[in-house]
């Protein structure tokens, strides 16, 4: 007997939810009758503009394993899995997206994963990314390959949210209170044992999603601050080959100047090196800019997301 909660993140997402409830209910009526395993959903809507949080009351007034915690604004997916977290009671949390692209009816395997082979963790990565641009795919490539390189901890292609887990991880979970939350980066930095399961990529049940080109770069470049220092150490290395390389021109160009008296000529070659150097040192301010950006974020010590109505009582 345990009990699994499933922390669904919900933005927008009328027209999803519906099917997600009664596929996964499918699921979890299986995972009782075959295990004696209860499953709890925890709906956490993240300033929906429609109609998701009236479907939740509904859903909640027609089953009571159905609880949710609504946001005052949108406050995106990661607070919105915090917030699922410090509100589960479950000896086991999965964490799933309202729109079917991941599959529910993994999650035996993923209970069993745990229960049998004793992992704390069973997560789940995509092999393909059928029905996404292409363009976006090579950049989420390249993304995975640079971070991995930069930073200890290891970020799996491909890997999606969708995971089931213990208590104890989730605990671990709760203790990192960062405000720049980056799941991907948190799940991997907790350790514990994880068993990865791969699928192919489904698209979405129903609706749009609410990833732009321009969010995930940001998102990208929020990962890569929040889980390594190298571009700070690229920066200071750059500015350091600099010198050594103005150095040996100086010096090149002083005796040059001594030896045949003939001065550097040429404004081109000026502007070129000024533009590069200008180029250079305005690209490494940039970098130190986001860690200064990020560190002031961090001081303000803000909550992670505040929540205007909920169901659940109790972990505050
Ligand atoms: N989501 C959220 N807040 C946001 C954006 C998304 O809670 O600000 C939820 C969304 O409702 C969905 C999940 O996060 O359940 C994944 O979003 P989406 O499907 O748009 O992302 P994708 O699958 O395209 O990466
Ligand atoms: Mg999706």
């Amino acid at each position: 007997m345990g009990l699994i909660s499933i922390i669904v993140p919900c933005y927008n997402e009328e027209e999803s939810l519906p099917i997600f409830y009664d596929e996964v209910k499918k699921v979890s009526v299986n995972l009782y009758k075959k295990y004696n395993v209860n499953v709890e959903f925890i709906f956490v809507n993240d300033g929906s503009k429609d109609a998701t949080l009236d479907m939740l009351k509904k859903l909640n007034k027609e089953d009571s394993s159905v609880q949710f915690v609504s946001f005052s604004r949108n406050f995106g997916k990661e607070s919105a899995i915090y917030a699922g977290l410090e509100n589960s009671h479950g000896d086991y949390v999965a964490i799933m997206d309202a729109d079917l692209q991941d599959p529910p009816e993994l999650l035996e395997e993923m209970y069993l994963g745990i229960v049998e082979e004793n992992f704390d963790c069973v997560a789940t990565r995509r092999v393909t990314r059928k029905g996404e641009p292409p363009i976006r795919s090579f950049f989420a490539r390249c993304f995975y390959r640079l971070i991995n390189k930069m930073s200890k901890i290891e970020i799996v292609d491909g890997a999606r949210d969708f995971r089931l887990m213990t208590r104890k991880m989730v605990n671990a979970i709760l203790e990192v209170k960062e405000y720049n939350r980056f799941s991907k980066g948190i799940f991997s930095w907790v350790g514990f044992d994880t068993k990865w399961l791969e699928y192919e990529n489904r698209e979405r049940v129903a609706g749009e999603t609410k990833w732009s080109f321009w969010k995930l770069f940001l998102y990208s470049l929020d990962g890569i601050v929040a889980y390594t220092t190298a571009p700070l150490a690229l920066a200071s290395v750059t500015g350091f080959i600099f010198c050594i390389i103005a150095v040996i021109m100086i010096c090149v160009f002083v005796i040059k100047t001594l030896i045949w008296g003939d001065p550097v000529a040429g404004y081109p070659s000026m502007i070129c090196v000024i533009l590069l150097i200008g180029g250079i040192q305005l690209f490494c301010m940039g970098i130190l800019g986001e860690y200064l950006s990020k560190t002031y974020l961090e001081t303000k010590k803000r909550p992670i997301y505040i929540v205007k109505e909920k169901t659940i009582s109790g972990n505050d």
